[in-house]
């Protein structure tokens, strides 16, 4: 069985033609791989997206020359709104690897 969690994050866009910078929210799914490894699939508004700092276009200008990083000072939800029992399973999942 894999397991699964996920985090909500911020990225911030810049576009490097017109100036235009906006924001758009994702939630981060990770799921173990059962090898010790994470793979990680993004989703944006319920849907799966391509990774956060891929294929974006600028909204103004319609140009693909936009600059994105992640914006920790915007996590103003501090718990993403996840499915319940979820954080539960975060907590098993940190006493497994004695994180804490
Ligand atoms: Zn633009």
């Amino acid at each position: 069985m894999h397991e699964a969690w996920s985090n909500h994050e911020v990225w911030v866009y810049e576009c490097q033609n017109c100036g235009r910078t906006w924001d758009e929210e994702f939630e981060a799914r990770h799921v173990a791989d059962g090898h010790g490894g994470e793979a990680v699939a993004y989703e944006h508004d319920g849907h799966s997206c391509t990774t956060p700092w891929t294929d974006h276009m600028c909204p103004d200008c319609q140009r693909a020359r936009v600059k994105a990083w992640p914006a920790p000072w915007r996590r103003h939800r501090a718990v993403p709104p996840t499915r319940k029992g979820d954080d539960l399973e975060l907590v098993f999942r940190l006493r497994r690897l004695h994180a804490y």
